[in-house]
């Protein structure tokens, strides 16, 4: 009402399904609302993983909720906190695990919305029920099994003397039982599926973290399961699942059976190359923690490219040795208008497939791509064909190795280097880091090049060579070539993994190989 006379206009609340952990699980609605979110008020259970599809501008709420623990906010606090930001004329997400509407207060946080007249949108998620039967191999449904499914919380106190789960009629009612927070009270669950008259065979599975890379799964039977999760110390988020179905588990299980499925990798990277190591070594199974270690950005002046833009025409050669190298030259051409019909004139050299086929992308075809994909490697490549008196641009980063420049020139080559991005070191993440070498739970850090090794070996902070090795123990290391090892080794560290091509599908290739033995 008020909004209304004063012409403001009134925000809405999108009541959205996060879905089980897998941030790919979320729906192309919730994403989309995400993206347009102005406050975010997100749960526990919902992978923060998402909320980098929020806008950075956006006001992020933590609403807690971790079972057990103390609530960050009570739920009369989120009710209120939707009102107030909605009446201040916010599209206001409210992110919940799994689906809303599933043991999930959604239609609590909606009644309140409507008591106060302020519009909403609900968007479903793939409930944790699903998501931990699929992930775990189990189809909850299947023609010889079962043709019913019950969705049921274990929270109930078990104490309390009338319970609102008709056990009689659940017990053998539902083919497939699935429960929900049900982990503390595992052992009064499995009793009344018993005392009621279910099979003290029936098989079972217990499911954590469904669907992330900390997934863990156990199967057993209404009689051992109590035991095996207890030995197994499998503590909440987990899913109960009860019924023949879980018998299909050793035949359909698909995720747990990936490659790397289980291992905790750390990528070093920077923040601006696409994420293609993540994504290959998460397609195996892995769970990868992104440590940014350079920031890419422009140089200051680009006074020496911009001057030889006026004489393109005189290089034999322009030599591409990264992909920063070839991005940042042609968002220079690009700038100063010209374009790839400017380049006609000189070879084009790339130190490797992937520096070529981004190449290939600004619209230019490489003439050169050396055997080995360093540049020691263009340089031979390059001696091969005679240099003498060649007119050679190099655009690349402002600190780099000197291999190329000086091999060229000591053949007679008059090479022009031209800077065209820097690195810098970013802040923070840096006691994150460390955390998670000090948890003892990585498996293995992977290294692009010489500067992701030396500012990760920064960022890590040891104070001495001792110090480093015993954060760094039981953690393997994969580096993408022989440059990048050898900085690895000088550093005092040994190298496990190194890929025959120097590339990160070779990379991701290279790692499982590993791991598969
Ligand atoms: N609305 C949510 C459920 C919230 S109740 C949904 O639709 O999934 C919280 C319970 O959900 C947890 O105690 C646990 O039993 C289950 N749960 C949520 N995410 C889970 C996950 N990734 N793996 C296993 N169980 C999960």
């Amino acid at each position: 009402m008020e909004e209304q006379k004063t012409g403001t206009r009134v925000g809405k609340v999108y009541l959205v399904g996060a879905g089980p952990g897998d941030p790919g699980l979320i729906t192309v609605r919730g994403r989309y609302l995400l993206e347009k979110a102005e406050v975010v008020v997100y749960d526990y259970l919902a992978s923060a993983k998402l909320l980098k599809f929020v806008p950075r501008e956006a006001t992020f709420i933590y609403a807690g909720k971790r079972g057990g623990m103390k609530h960050t906010h009570s739920q009369d606090e989120i009710n209120q906190m939707l009102v107030d930001h909605a009446r201040a004329g916010k599209i206001v997400v409210r992110l919940k695990g799994g689906d809303p509407f599933i043991f999930g207060r959604g239609g609590e946080e909606l009644e309140k919305l409507a008591e106060h007249g302020i519009p909403f949108e609900v968007v479903p998620g793939v409930t944790s029920a699903t998501a931990a039967a699929t992930y775990a191999g189990i189809p909850i449904t299947h023609r010889e099994y079962t043709a019913t499914v019950a969705f049921l919380t274990g929270h109930e106190d078990p104490a309390k003397s009338t319970s609102n789960i008709d056990w009689k009629k659940i017990a053998t009612g539902a083919g497939t039982v699935i429960v929900y927070m049900g982990i503390k009270n595992l052992p009064v669950i499995v009793r009344r599926m018993v005392d009621n008259g279910r099979d003290p065979k029936t098989p079972v599975a217990v499911v954590r973290w469904a669907s992330t890379p900390e997934q863990r799964s156990v199967v057993g039977t209404l009689e051992t399961i109590v035991e095996i999760v207890q030995e197994a110390g499998i503590k909440p988020p987990a899913l109960i699942v009860i019924g023949e179905v879980v018998n299909l588990k050793n035949t359909i299980d698909w995720y747990e059976k990936r490659p790397l499925f289980g291992k905790r990798i750390i990528v070093t990277r920077t923040r601006e190359q696409a994420s293609e190591l993540v994504a290959g070594l998460e397609e195996a199974g892995a769970g990868c923690y992104e440590c940014s270690t350079i920031n890419i950005k422009p140089v200051d002046s680009y006074e020496i490219l911009d001057g030889e833009f006026e004489r393109l025409n005189e290089f034999h050669w322009i030599l591409f040795t990264s992909l920063n190298g070839v991005k940042y030259f042609f968002e220079r051409l690009y700038a100063k208008g010209l374009d790839a019909r400017d380049l006609k004139g000189p070879s084009i050299g790339a130190v490797g497939t992937s520096t070529a086929d981004l190449l290939l992308k600004y619209g230019v075809n490489a003439d050169l791509i050396p055997p080995r994909f360093t540049g020691g490697g263009l340089a031979e490549s390059l001696l091969d064909q005679g240099v003498e008196g060649r007119n050679i641009l190099i655009p690349r980063a402002k600190a780099a190795r000197e291999i190329l420049p000086e091999t060229l020139r000591g053949a007679g080559a008059q090479v022009t280097v031209a800077p065209v991005y820097q690195n810098e070191q970013p802040q923070g993440r840096k006691d994150e880091l460390r955390a998670e070498l000090e948890s003892g739970q990585i498996d293995m850090v992977t290294f692009t090049s010489s500067s992701t090794v030396k500012h990760f070996l920064t960022m890590v902070g040891a104070n001495d060579q001792e110090e480093l090795l015993e954060l760094m123990a039981g953690v393997k290391v994969a580096a993408i070539g022989p440059i990048t090892a050898k900085t690895v080794s000088d550093s005092g560290l040994d190298v496990d993994v190194q890929p025959e091509t120097y590339t990160i599908p070779e990379m991701v290739r290279a790692i499982v190989a590993y791991y598969q033995g």
